[in-house]
């Protein structure tokens, strides 16, 4: 027991409480779902507080925002000493931070732009528009899809391996365009440069560049960081193993946490040996297990255990349940076709809450987004709130992305998506007179982005717009001007008020059907502003939020606790809900037809770890439903045949209902 008067041998067990108390060092904890690693871990931070260790020399990585906040709130109610000093978010956030600090020492400016995707993709055909490929005539349907060439580009980057080699390995399909692929890489790097702007992935490549080669900052990390620790560490990639590796150097303390049969993020680079062999790079590490379950009942858990058993890469580890027995069995539920998987679910959803669980209690999980389609409908249809984790996330709406352009061309002037979306936004103007504005602009002293311009409008104006955007030019111009106060930028609030009343609100009267809506977003986002004095800060933030780790808070506008979540398995992980419904269990949905085609054991082993994320979410009762028959089946396959999962299945460990046709 220490200062916080934390009791951690009631909050714990043996198992756990032996990490929480660990000496210093290299430590690894893996462990099966629901174990408590994550608790642990944030039970670990509260006592190196309560040792008296400085927060501020502390460093807590984990895989989504929303896991980074739950810890720290949770840190924050065990301890009542403040712990805003120490570093916590995911990869991509602490990259951007140190980043920020530093960009200098990299040939950027610390106002440097961040790029989403579709502002990838943007740059990324503009710079294919420009160079000289011999990609014309009928070939020219088959150059690679700006989608695709993004993927080769992050693929190469989070694995440190060759462009050749990813598009040789794994996407043979391209490999005739190699080198045009290498020529679009090379510009596409440049460019960024030149826009002072990085993409997600530069936000961690960038990092690492900066402290392999920067021996100074280097050890003022590795000084600052006394203990980083590190949670789901089975899906972490090549860079950001490395990383990891630098920030804590010759001390090694390093905790980390995870599972190997819930390593699911191998498509996007991650790689499940960083798990396995990490006694290979820290030999002196002390492995820790847990193996007790508190998550679900005997029910689910011996399910779970039988999911995932015949997976042949994996650590030997057995869950014990320590929640009594005599809950529902698992429910196995054929249904006609996919409407009345939807409306079972729905309808079995309104009866658990009759029954008087919160809609927050329960979950609704599916391998691929486009599957949760009919059960929005149902859903909506029977009023039972609702949120998901897909679609277009409130950071990534068009008007948001038009304000926070606007924004960002302020601070950061070498943007070029951001100077393109604001011109496009004037009347009369179209690709080809954006581009020469941006040539324009970019020519002129503003343009090649000093720190922090004075005014915008003495140079902005001698550009030659359309007769017809004259007066919004005019208008934009002076409402930039008014981004910037005294020398320094505007508040992030009140950059927003004068964006809309400037120039905002009037386009989007014009533009947009839904203008109420829009409007009431922006003003939410202002709301959201004022939490912020730094621009920069604010700027980073929208970015991170519509970042790639799908965070499923943002999209909604109703509280969390009101409403049933809908969310992909990959964007459910680390989570628990009482109630978990798993559709669309069929086979050719899940596992993948894709992966089913290629007979790839690797990919498949991966599935049923899918698989495994998806059942050991579920704490009291389980639903495993699929639909018998796929009317609207683009393959032309219109019987379906259940998930070859369930064969792993012992019968007596689930309970088929059958309701068909009502
Ligand atoms: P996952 O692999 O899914 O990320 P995990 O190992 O991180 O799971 P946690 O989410 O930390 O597991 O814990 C699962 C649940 O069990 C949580 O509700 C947690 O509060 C509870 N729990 C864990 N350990 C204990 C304990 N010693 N006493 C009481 N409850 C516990
Ligand atoms: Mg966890």
């Amino acid at each position: 027991q220490g200062i916080s008067g934390i009791d951690y041998e009631a909050e714990l067990n043996a198992q756990q409480y032996a990490v929480v108390r660990s000496k210093p060092g290299p430590a690894l904890v893996i462990a099966g779902a629901g174990s408590g690693k994550t608790r642990t871990l944030t039970h670990r931070v509260a006592w190196l507080l309560d040792q008296g260790e400085d927060p501020g020399k502390i460093l807590l990585l984990t895989f989504t925002n929303k896991a980074a906040r739950e810890m720290i709130e949770r840190v924050e109610q065990l301890i009542p000493s403040d712990v805003s000093a120490l570093w916590s978010g995911t990869f991509h956030s602490i990259g951007n931070r140190i980043l920020r600090r530093h960009a200098e020492d990299l040939g950027y400016t610390r106002s440097f732009s961040i790029l989403d995707r579709d502002d990838q993709k943007a740059m990324m055909k503009q710079v294919i528009k420009e160079l000289p490929l011999d990609t014309g005539g009928a070939a020219s349907k088959r150059f690679p899809k700006v989608d695709v060439l993004i993927s080769i580009f992050s693929l190469s980057e989070n694995t440190c391996e060759s462009i050749d080699d990813v598009v040789e390995y794994q996407f043979p399909q391209v490999a005739r365009w190699i080198e045009e692929i290498k020529s679009v890489h090379r510009s596409y790097q440049a460019r960024k440069k030149q826009n002072n702007s990085m993409d997600f992935d530069d936000l961690l490549v960038q990092t690492l560049k900066l402290l392999q080669q920067h021996d100074d900052l280097r050890s003022l990390y590795q000084r600052k960081f006394r203990h980083v620790l590190v949670d789901e560490y089975q899906d972490t990639n090549r860079v950001q193993c490395d990383l990891i590796d630098l920030l804590v150097g010759d001390r090694q303390c390093l905790m980390v946490v995870g599972d190997d049969a819930q390593s699911i993020y191998s498509w996007r680079g991650a790689d499940m040996d960083n798990i396995l062999s990490f006694h290979k790079k820290y030999p002196d590490a002390e492995v820790f297990k847990i193996e007790t379950n508190y998550r679900s009942v005997p029910e689910v858990l011996e399910l779970s255990n039988a999911a995932i058993r015949p997976n042949r890469v994996q650590y030997e580890k057995e869950l014990r349940a320590v929640r009594d027995g005599g809950a529902m069995v698992p429910a196995l539920v054929p249904l006609d076709d996919p409407s009345f998987q939807a409306e079972f679910v729905a309808e079995r959803i309104e009866e658990l809450i009759g029954e008087g669980l919160e809609p927050s209690d329960i979950a609704v999980l599916y391998r691929a987004h486009y599957q949760s389609m009919e059960i929005q409908m149902e859903l909506t249809r029977r009023k039972v709130p609702f949120q998901i984790t897909s679609g277009l996330r409130f950071f990534e709406q068009a008007h948001i992305k038009d304000v926070s352009a606007l924004i960002r061309l302020v601070v950061n002037p070498r943007d070029e998506v951001s100077f393109k979306r604001v011109a496009l936004m004037l009347p009369g103007v179209g690709d080809k007179t954006a581009d020469n504005l941006w040539r324009a602009w970019s020519a002129c002293e503003l343009g090649q982005g000093i720190s922090v311009p004075e005014s915008f409008s003495p140079i902005m104006l001698t550009f030659r717009v359309p007769a017809k955007a004259k007066d919004s030019w005019q208008q934009l111009c002076y409402t930039l001007d008014e981004l910037v106060v005294d020398g320094g930028f505007a508040r992030p609030s009140d950059m927003l008020f004068s964006i809309l009343e400037g120039v905002y609100d009037d386009y989007m009267r014009a533009s947009f059907d839904n203008y109420e809506h829009r409007k009431q977003d922006i003003e939410q986002l202002m709301e959201y502003g004022e939490g912020f004095d730094d621009v920069l800060e604010f700027l980073a933030q929208l970015s991170l939020m519509s970042s790639v780790d799908g965070d499923p808070q943002k999209n909604q506008r109703k509280e969390d606790d009101e409403s049933v979540m809908l969310s992909s398995i990959h964007q459910a992980k680390g989570l628990e809900w009482k109630v978990v419904f798993l559709v669309w269990l069929a086979d050719g949905m899940f596992p993948n037809g894709r992966v089913l085609e290629t007979g790839d054991e690797q990919m498949f082993e991966e599935e049923r770890r899918l698989f495994y994320v998806a059942v050991t979410r579920a704490k009291d009762q389980l639903y495993l439903t699929y639909p018998m028959t796929n009317p609207k089946s683009y393959t032309g396959e219109y019987m379906m045949r259940p998930s070859r999962f369930l064969d792993a299945i012992p019968d007596e460990m689930t309970e088929e209902w059958k309701v068909s046709s009502w």
